[in-house]
């Protein structure tokens, strides 16, 4: 696969290119060069990620000469802990934190990423700086494939294919079921972002026993969403209400002996979940 189509020929800012992913850049004008001298804010110029909580957005600079090609896909694989540690300079270790940040919140939240594909300027492991001369900025989203404990992390180019589903998400189940299941569903709306944001918090794994899902056909693991408190019953279609559960697990809830228990274990579980990934617990459950 040739790559060489994202090789960036023109002289363009950040400050424009971070603008038209639609992030606010208004504050760049807030310091003494004025509107005029914007773009080269030394508070934003120079970082090498930006975001915006509001939109779930995060755009990250990428060197060219460090994309690579692996299965017909894109990459980036990069370690910005590593580099945090070894930076030359303190200013680039934190850039380099600041941006790990930025891709753990890809992560786990699924932000949607942007790639601002930098080349050009003079780079080497000693220097202080370095400053790429051309850039563009990428018509297509990235994702974040794989984050490791250690930090370890593949970006790719293009759209994921589905991680983790639940019994929403199955297709080509035999017509009756599927009308059985239409009945049963139809009369609650379930907010698919809510579904993909309680997938995603847990991981694959049953957020009761810590039991990984099973692998569809597809190659996505399956768990089952479950409103802790019943919409029937005016629970909320919200992440504090909504628990990934095995199938097991998600049975026990509705017809367990003890479902009465259960359902405030489970409340006071994904409570302490949601907490455990501040800042971010307040994302949009609508
Ligand atoms: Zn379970
Ligand atoms: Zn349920």
């Amino acid at each position: 696969m040739d790559i060489e189509f994202l090789k960036p020929s023109d002289r363009l800012r950040v400050m424009d290119l971070v603008e038209s992913t639609g992030i606010d850049v208004s504050d760049w004008a807030n310091f003494k060069g004025g509107v005029e001298k914007a773009a080269s804010n030394p508070k934003y110029c120079y970082e090498w990620s930006y975001e915006d909580h509001s939109k779930q957005v995060i755009v990250l600079n990428l060197w060219y000469e460090n994309l690579s090609v692996q299965d017909g896909e894109i990459v980036q694989k990069l370690n910005l802990r590593d580099i945090a540690k070894n930076a030359a300079s303190s200013p680039q270790s934190r850039r380099a934190t600041k941006m790990d940040f930025s891709l753990q919140k890809a992560a786990r939240l699924n932000w949607l990423v942007r790639v601002i594909i930098c080349d050009g300027g003079r780079r080497d492991s000693n220097a202080t700086k370095s400053s790429a001369d051309r850039r563009l900025l990428d018509g297509e989203k990235w994702y974040v494939k794989s984050y490791t404990d250690s930090g370890d992390c593949v970006l790719v180019r293009g759209e994921p294919t589905e991680l983790f589903i639940d019994q929403f998400s199955i297709e080509g189940v035999p017509a009756g079921e599927a009308k059985k299941r239409e009945s049963m569903t139809s009369v609650y709306e379930r907010s698919p972002q809510v579904r993909s944001y309680i997938l995603k918090r847990s991981g694959g794994f049953c957020e009761w026993c810590g039991q990984e899902g099973f692998k569809t056909l597809s190659g996505s693991v399956y768990l089952e969403t479950h409103h802790i408190q019943p919409l029937s019953d005016n629970g909320s279609d919200t992440v504090d209400n909504v628990v990934a559960l095995c199938p097991n697990h998600h049975r026990e809830a509705h017809f367990g002996e003890s479902a009465v228990q259960f359902r405030k274990e489970l409340a006071e579980r994904v409570e302490k979940l949601n907490k455990s990934i501040q800042p971010t617990n307040n994302a949009s459950a609508d």
